[in-house]
């Protein structure tokens, strides 16, 4: 026997859609399924090993432009095997009183110590770690992701300042 389909909730988007797309204003969720960002761990970066560490200037001037450091593994070490390893992070910015944020940058950590002649072998090995460099008028908060193959995904943000 299946288990009954659970009821549809409409959610509205908090935006209005113009044209042929409208259909995109009335979303469908069954209630109960969890967002994703339910599943995203957030801790404490100095007891946690998955969690991003965000490295930027507190304050920066309009236009300034400054380097972000985004990182995994500054206080405990993660591992990097071709079994166990950081997959991708990603860098958002969300200015202050706005209703969207912006990605700032994407990173793929591609080589995992695979090799021909089998798993940890090569020796080539990306490590999880990334410098980008940004400018904004705006205040707000930069939000860092990443995603370890076995872990899951993980967030930690940082508030910036401009003046
Ligand atoms: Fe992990």
């Amino acid at each position: 026997m299946t288990a009954p389909t659970p009821p549809v909730k409409k959610i509205s988007t908090p935006w209005s859609v113009q044209g042929p797309f409208k259909n995109a204003e009335s979303l469908e969720r069954r209630i109960g399924e969890m967002p994703i960002s339910e599943h995203v761990g957030k801790a404490d970066w100095k007891t946690e090993k998955h969690v991003p560490v965000i490295e930027c200037p507190d304050k920066i001037a309009p236009d300034q432009i400054f380097d972000v450091t985004v990182m995994i593994g500054k206080e405990i070490a993660h591992p990097n095997t071709t079994a166990h390893h950081i997959r991708w992070m990603s860098l958002y910015f969300h200015p202050e009183g706005e209703k969207f944020s912006y990605q700032v940058a994407r990173v793929e950590f591609t080589a995992h110590g695979e090799g021909a002649q089998g798993v940890d072998t090569s020796t080539i090995y990306t490590h999880h770690k990334a410098t980008v460099s940004m400018k904004t008028q705006k205040p707000g908060t930069l939000y860092a992701v990443s995603l370890c193959n076995i872990h899951g995904l993980w967030e930690s943000e940082k508030k910036l300042l401009v003046g």
